[in-house]
């Protein structure tokens, strides 16, 4: 029997696993997907925010605030990639410069530090690229940027490594009670608890309705997003917001930790909560909105383009309460879900205990992990990482620089991923200018050869992403689709 059933593997699942594998619990997590981090937490703005703009005294501003605060720390421990780059929130006319009044207030009621208005040639002094039409902004020099799904990964590969089980293509479809606990059960298994933690994203209200009436109802806000080549990373070093609304924060222009330039969201409610694909019109808008901020914005740049799907809600706060005796709902977690997670995951931890959860360290148990990215290393270290493993010498992602040692680490690592855009997340892999043009066929031969599996198994993506179709009759190659 298990201790706690954590449903659900995106940011919150994952956190959740870290903390609680710091203690000697029998925990299990089930995920609908075949990997880490594949609903919003792969597919969202990458910012650690400040904490200006949720209301004071909600769960929202006070774990957006904290969680903001263990982020570096957080990411420095995990090898994930972090950088405190400060955001600007734009205002345009006198209704934007009240709301920026507003935020800034709220702010400094949710206690986040060192925030200031400037003007217009303030603005500009700091960012020369954004536009002559913004009169007043919100410099917030606490807000970041992370790389959301290896901030998941980590989370999730510490907790592996202390004992907590993954079980992945397992989507929870009932739940029933018992005299010790629930029996959750997937299309491959029925597996006995004593707690459960609903982190099921977009699904959570679907979740909770298995064990209690209906209390929320997620209405899924769909957003794309623009990333363009390095090339135009130069004309945002903050991260530029506009002014938020109800449905969202509003588009904003952003570096990424990798280097590139990203554009988006818009806020498009939607039936099919599963659906995220992008829109021509989504993309138009969210390209005329970001020429707002940043006129010079050139989009013949773009390299990728792709939408993730918000958990908005029936109600105005992150839903953190138990559903049932032992089941937990961490509900609609929707923006700044990212920011809030390792906050999130704590408040989880101490609600549990409070219903008896035994709480005992594991002392042999590990909270960081070390990763070796070459891109990021000095030459004198690459010649040594070389001489200590000649693979490091044979780059096989061009655009980023990512060497096979890299990839065999990834497909190595402590949750084996089984597609190339599981290397992809793992180690960076992919997300250059080609867009995995050139490495993506050698990446399918690691795979296949690793995994000893065909090449025909490999996956794209999710499960049933296969790319390639049949093999030539001598058996050397597949014909690629
Ligand atoms: C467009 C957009 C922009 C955003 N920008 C930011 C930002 O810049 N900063 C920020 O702080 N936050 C941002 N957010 C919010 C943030 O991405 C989310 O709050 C966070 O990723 C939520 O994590 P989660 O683990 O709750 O959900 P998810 O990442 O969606 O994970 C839920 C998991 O549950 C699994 N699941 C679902 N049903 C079942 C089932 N029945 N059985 C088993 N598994 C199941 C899913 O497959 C999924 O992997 C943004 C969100 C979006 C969509």
């Amino acid at each position: 029997m298990t201790d706690v059933i954590v449903i659900g593997c995106g940011v919150i699942g994952a956190a959740l696993a870290y903390r609680l594998s710091q203690y000697k619990l029998k925990v299990l997590v089930l995920e609908k997907q075949n990997d880490v981090a594949m609903g919003a937490t792969r597919a969202n703005s990458a910012i650690i925010h400040a904490g200006f703009d949720p209301e004071p005294g909600t769960l929202m501003a006070k774990l957006n605030v904290q969680g903001s605060n263990m982020a570096r720390t957080l990411c420095e421990k995990l090898s994930v990639p972090y950088l405190n780059n400060g955001a600007l929130v734009l205002g345009f006319d006198k209704e934007e410069e009240l709301t920026l009044n507003k935020l800034y207030e709220r702010g400094i009621k949710n206690g986040v530090e060192g925030l200031s208005l400037l003007d217009g040639e303030q603005t500009r002094a700091m960012e020369p690229h954004v536009s002559r039409e913004v009169t007043l902004s919100l410099y917030a020099p606490t807000s970041a940027i992370v790389d959301p799904w290896e901030y998941a990964l980590a989370f999730a590969e510490v907790a592996k490594t202390n004992g907590v089980d993954f079980r992945f293509e397992q989507e929870v479809t009932a739940i029933e009670k018992t005299a010790f606990g629930y029996t959750v059960i997937t299309r491959k298994g029925r597996y006995d608890t004593r707690f459960v933690v609903n982190c099921a994203g977009v699904a959570s209200d679907t979740v909770h309705d298995m064990v209690a009436p209906k209390s929320f109802t997620i209405r899924p806000v769909r957003g794309d997003y623009c990333v363009l080549d390095k090339n135009e990373n130069s004309k945002a070093h903050c991260t530029l917001f506009q002014c938020p609304s109800k449905s969202g924060k509003g588009v904003l222009v952003t570096p990424t930790v990798h280097g590139n330039l990203l554009v988006g969201p818009n806020a498009v409610p939607c039936e099919d909560k599963f659906r995220v694909n992008t829109t021509a019109d989504g993309i138009d808008f969210v390209k005329r909105m970001a020429l707002r901020s940043v006129p010079d914005v050139d989009f013949r740049s773009t390299i990728r383009s792709y939408a993730g799907m918000r958990a908005n809600h029936d109600r105005d706060d992150f839903i953190i309460e138990f559903a049932a005796p032992a089941f937990l709902d961490i509900a609609g977690i929707k923006s700044p879900g990212l920011s809030a997670a390792p906050a999130i995951a704590l408040e989880a931890l101490k609600l549990l205990e409070g219903v008896g959860l035994p709480m005992e360290r594991n002392p042999s148990a590990t909270d960081e992990r070390k990763k070796l990215r070459f891109r990021n290393m000095t030459v004198e270290e690459r010649q040594r990482a070389i001489s200590e493993n000649p693979l490091y010498g044979r780059v096989i992602c061009r655009c980023e620089t990512v060497t096979e040692a890299e990839i065999l680490g990834a497909i190595h690592s402590p949750l084996t991923p089984h597609s190339i855009d599981g290397i992809k997340r793992r180690a960076g892999s992919g997300m250059g200018r080609c867009q995995g043009g050139f490495c993506s066929p050698k990446i399918v031969e690691l795979l296949a050869r690793e995994l000893g599996i065909s090449p025909l198994e490999v996956l794209k993506d999710g499960a049933g992403s296969y790319i390639l179709d049949s093999e030539t009759k001598d058996g050397e190659k597949a014909n690629e689709l």
